[in-house]
């Protein structure tokens, strides 16, 4: 394993010299991309600057004909920020990764710098209202058609992946229903058209989900969610072959701006060495409190993937190795009773933000997506009975205690 310190710039990728070693992704997680500077740092440095010196005008020359590797400028790479891109790729098992302020940048840029005007886009129907926002009404206002398709349709998919088509998006898990989608399926059926597949992978996060593995081509988070997972700063990033990262991704990202911050890539790069356990120990809970609530009253249908009463149940199993940290709970209550509950709670915090080490409860239908019609709404699963929950670090006896109790005013 590579052990030595640079004035600056990349260490290989960190390979034990006995071939048959494959570091585990936990090993991965801590020690992947680091790259010590000449003091000999052991936690990560941040790079807080926007640009870069060189030693003549013909080095600065050199480095802008990217015949001598040398950082220009923060806004196309920051060695903080390559640190956190490299130890996520290493995590994903992809061959590259450009990180991104916010989750939306990273959504919107891996799609935009796919498409121009009349070209297609083909995305499984129940998204985060943003992604939907993106594609239904940006996107086609710049002449790009876009084509939903629920989940679980196989028929639907077969006829939208018939002509050519540029990019399919696929959320899946969903967010907030947990709704699943074939990824291995589509995948083969979106490059019989010449499509590049990009799943959201927030909600499964790297721990639970490798949608390269399945087929898929690219994947993009908000690593505001799991990957900080500590409530403290938002974030994306793409992940995927060197070629699309290189020839598609940082030509549009360079221009168009959407960087993270060498601070926020600091922060990202220390919550990585957590990320298994906690979203590990998160995902426990989930199923635990899944199992509970669905057996009280009150409760008219929890949704998660790993519970047998969930209609992608079996899907689920063959693409995730964990059910996810977040449920969808629909009441058998109406809306202003729901809100009691939820202001019932005494740990668990009104908030909608998911991921987080503490445990966030919302009400979708007036909240997160509060800006789709209520059909729109109806046809996504999202009812104003339900809830999502999404569960965090706290002791599972405590949080299922407060659910109980809050559950009792019903
Ligand atoms: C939160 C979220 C996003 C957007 O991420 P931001 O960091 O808030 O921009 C995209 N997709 C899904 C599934 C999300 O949950």
């Amino acid at each position: 394993m590579t052990k030595r310190n640079r004035p600056w710039g990349y260490q290989d990728p960190i390979e034990p010299s006995n071939p048959n070693w494959e570091l585990d992704p936990q090993t991965i997680a801590v020690r992947g991309g680091l790259a010590r500077t000449g003091f000999g740092e052991t936690s990560e440095a941040i790079f807080m600057n926007s640009g870069f010196t060189y030693d003549s005008a013909e080095q600065a020359a050199a480095a802008f004909r990217e015949e001598e590797e040398h950082f220009l400028y923060s806004r196309f790479a920051n060695p903080t920020v390559a640190m956190f891109e490299q130890r996520l790729a290493a995590l994903e098992g992809a061959e590259a990764a450009f990180a991104t302020a916010t989750g939306m940048a990273a959504m919107f840029a891996s799609v935009a710098c796919l498409v121009k005007a009349g070209d297609r886009v083909v995305a499984s129907a129940a998204m985060f209202s943003s992604c939907y926002v993106v594609l239904t009404e940006i996107l086609p206002g710049w002449g790009i058609e876009t084509v939903l398709v629920e989940a679980a349709d196989i028929e639907g998919w077969k006829a939208a992946l018939s002509v050519p088509t540029k990019a399919v998006f696929i959320e899946s898990p969903s967010n907030p229903l947990m709704e699943i989608t074939d990824i291995r399926f589509v995948s083969d059926l979106a490059h019989k058209v010449g499509a590049t597949v990009i799943v959201d992978n927030v909600m499964a996060s790297p721990v639970l989900q490798k949608p390269l593995q399945l087929g898929a081509d690219v994947v993009m988070y908000s690593t505001t969610k799991h990957i900080d997972g500590q409530g403290r700063a938002l974030g994306g990033a793409i992940l995927g072959s060197a070629d699309y990262i290189k020839n598609s991704v940082i030509p549009f990202t360079r221009h168009t701006g959407p960087s993270m911050s060498a601070f926020n890539a600091w922060v990202m790069l220390k919550s990585l060495e957590t990320v298994n356990m906690r979203v590990e120990r998160m995902c426990a809970s989930a199923l635990e409190i899944a199992q509970k609530l669905e057996n009280l009253p009150g409760v008219k249908a929890v949704h998660y993937p790993f519970l047998p009463s969930h209609k992608h149940h079996d899907l689920a199993k063959s693409q995730m190795s964990g059910g996810g940290t977040t449920l969808a709970i629909e009441f058998d209550a109406p809306q202003e009773k729901v809100f009691a509950v939820m202001n019932a709670l005494q740990v668990i915090d009104i908030s909608n933000n998911l991921g987080d080490s503490k445990s966030l409860i919302t009400h979708p239908s007036s909240t997160t997506h509060r800006r789709l019609p209520l059909e729109v709404q109806a046809e996504m699963g999202i009812t104003p009975s339900t809830v999502r929950l999404s569960v965090g670090l706290e002791s599972v006896n405590d949080l299922i205690h407060d659910l109980t109790n809050a559950l009792a005013i019903l």
